[in-house]
């Protein structure tokens, strides 16, 4: 995301010097982590589509409220995609322990409150809550993590066209469109319908009910999908992907700016 018109606060910290950093702790005590990871999403989107949309959108949150701005944790807990090549995945333990050390050190130079930006929702959201826990309670940090899916749920499920958006197809697909449309390839996406029966208790959507936890296993995900995506990214538009953006950055600014109230 490159604008022509220079921030009126730098807030990008690779972009800033120890001195901006020091500055802006004079303002704000905030810091974004974008967490994403680097897999396979289907035919029509690049393999870094979860580390782009809550860099971009972490963006658009600094922008307007003071908070830094952390670079991305481009590699996740992805084992179930490993079926198609480019992806990397992670363990758990090493994950878990690479974001804890990353949002410590920043507890070390003066940030109080940290925001997790989950761009890989759904599969690592388990790690991402012991993460937070943790660093509550042995780092003193004021840990929060903010799967995009949940901010944007509500507009999500009024503008839906699609039935099923589980895997890079309507919501992922719409947000890249409104982001970074020069990524994405509509002429090779591809409608991928889950089995007709989910599995007792589960629901293969995105915003589905789960009653009990699940995961998908790489051998099942290639049974499921000869593409990488499962569900219809054809109805995607930009129009969609921008009612999503701005319902996440709306939640997360009012997030930050009741954090710096504090
Ligand atoms: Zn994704």
């Amino acid at each position: 995301m490159t604008e022509a018109a220079t921030p009126a606060k730098p807030y990008r910290l690779t972009e800033m010097t120890w001195r901006d950093v020091e500055r802006a702790l004079e303002e704000t005590s905030t810091l974004l982590v974008p967490v994403g990871s680097t897999e396979q999403h289907g035919h029509h989107l690049p393999l870094g589509v979860d580390g782009f949309m809550p860099e971009a959108i972490g963006e658009r949150v600094a922008r307007e409220c003071p908070a830094l701005l952390a670079p991305p944790v481009w590699y996740g807990v992805s084992p179930h995609h490993t079926f198609k090549p480019g992806t990397f995945t992670v363990s758990t333990e090493t994950f878990q322990r690479y974001v804890i050390d990353i949002c410590a050190s920043a507890g070390e130079w003066g940030i109080e409150h940290v925001i997790l930006l989950n761009g890989h929702y759904l599969a690592q959201d388990p790690e991402l809550e012991i993460v937070v826990r943790e660093l509550r309670s042995s780092h003193g940090i004021d840990a929060f993590h903010a799967p995009l899916v949940n901010l944007f749920a509500e507009v999500a499920a009024e503008i839906r066209t699609g039935e099923i958006s589980f895997h890079a197809s309507e919501f992922e697909t719409s947000i890249m469109l409104e982001l970074f449309p020069e990524l994405v390839r509509m002429d090779s996406a591809e409608r991928v319908d889950p089995p007709d029966e989910s599995l007792p208790l589960t629901d293969y959507d995105a915003l589905g009910e789960n009653e009990v936890g699940w995961a998908l296993t790489a051998a099942e995900m290639a049974e499921l999908t000869h593409t990488g995506n499962i569900g219809d990214p054809t109805v995607a538009t930009a129009e969609k992907g921008a009612a999503l953006v701005e319902a996440a950055v709306s939640s997360l600014v009012s997030l930050v700016e009741a954090l710096e109230d504090e």
